[in-house]
């Protein structure tokens, strides 16, 4: 049964955020070759990131330009896209499950009145049903989902679903839509950023991850190394954010960020539940703690126990050799 899918891109410093591709590659899924259709919001300059979509999949897309889309409010956002779900009556939805996902996609959900299933991890389009397969309980357990009546609306975890291959002979309409957006009461002025310039931590291939272990901010200096010769973002333990050794916004965990790399490297980090929360879907977890008794071998692929600032240093050589 094929459906028509609208895929919400997200964009970031005037570029689309790589989950926009991976919701691209999850809604072929869910399509059954029915028709994909993108759609971006922002301020102006958005037709080369609606073309951008199709060479990743798309078959059209739909961008929205009007300053009170120039920075993301769900107000705002909620009733651009609002009016394309109405104009466009997609059978499927699908959105990256960052932090502007998950804030709107339940105001759409619920404005649309259908379920909405979050951070999926797999799809799988079994007979006239499209199963998500999501973490629970903190990623100990999996529970597979599907909705039976109405839109299907889901989000993606990043990382998780390969993008589909760019084409850049891929044709397709990019065509602006004017939307009735009404006076925002959230007006936002300007936006700091607390995280170094670089690559997004949720959506990074590999994270070097620092806790209480890395002793102070010095210490992050070497895992910060790490991170630039494997092309990777650095992350945190609360312990090492409480400890003001980084910024909270690097926070991993529960009641931090989500992240599901290919290669995690936990340096002096000892594996509470709650950090695990965050990391454990990781494909390949490197662990370098003092103490062999750490909880963060249980998961971890490999272990190196071993003082972090002697193990990273050489780590950092290895590589170096191995890629010249
Ligand atoms: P510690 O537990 O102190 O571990 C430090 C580790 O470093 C030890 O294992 C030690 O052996 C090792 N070490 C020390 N020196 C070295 C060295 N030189 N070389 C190698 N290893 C060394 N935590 C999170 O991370 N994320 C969350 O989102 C989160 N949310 C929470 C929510 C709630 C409601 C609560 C109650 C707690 C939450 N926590 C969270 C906190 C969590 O319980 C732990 O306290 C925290 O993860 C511990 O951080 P840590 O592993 O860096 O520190």
């Amino acid at each position: 049964m094929s459906r028509k899918v609208l895929i919400i891109g997200e964009v970031r410093d005037n570029s689309l955020r790589n989950v926009t591709f991976e919701a691209i590659s999850a809604a072929k899924s869910v399509s059954d070759g029915g028709e994909l259709v993108g759609v971006i919001c922002g301020e102006n300059n958005l037709e080369p990131l609606g073309n951008e979509m199709i060479q990743y999949g798309a078959d059209r897309a739909i961008i929205i330009q009007n300053d009170k889309l120039k920075a993301y409010s769900s107000e705002g956002y909620s009733q651009a896209i609002y009016q394309v779900i109405d104009e466009e009556s997609p059978e499927a939805i699908i959105m990256g499950h960052t932090a502007i996902g998950k804030d709107l996609t339940p105001k759409l959900a619920s404005r649309l009145e259908t379920g909405l299933i979050s951070d999926a991890i797999e799809i799988d389009v079994v007979g006239e049903n499209v199963v998500f397969t999501r973490p629970i309980y903190s990623g100990k357990a999996f529970e597979k989902k599907i909705i039976t009546d109405g839109i299907i609306f889901a989000t993606i975890r990043p990382n998780n679903i390969p993008p589909l291959e760019r084409d850049e002979s891929r044709q397709g309409t990019v065509s602006n839509l004017d939307v009735e957006i009404s006076d925002l009461q959230t007006v936002i002025k300007d936006i700091i950023r607390k995280t170094t310039e670089g690559i997004d931590l949720s959506e990074a291939k590999v994270v070097i991850a620092g806790g209480r272990g890395v002793k102070n901010k010095e210490g992050f200096k070497p895992l910060y190394e790490l991170a630039e010769v494997l092309g990777g973002a650095v992350g945190a333990s609360r312990g090492a954010c409480d400890a003001d050794y980084c910024d909270y916004s690097l926070q991993i965990g529960q009641t931090g960020k989500v992240v599901t790399p290919d290669l995690y490297i936990a340096c002096g980090i000892s594996g509470a539940i709650q950090h695990l929360a965050g990391m454990s879907n990781s494909k390949i977890i490197v662990a370098i703690n003092k103490d062999p008794e750490a909880n963060i071998f249980n998961v971890a692929d490999y272990g190196i126990v071993g003082d972090l600032f002697e193990v990273v240093p050489k780590l950092i050589e290895e590589i170096k050799q191995v890629k010249v």
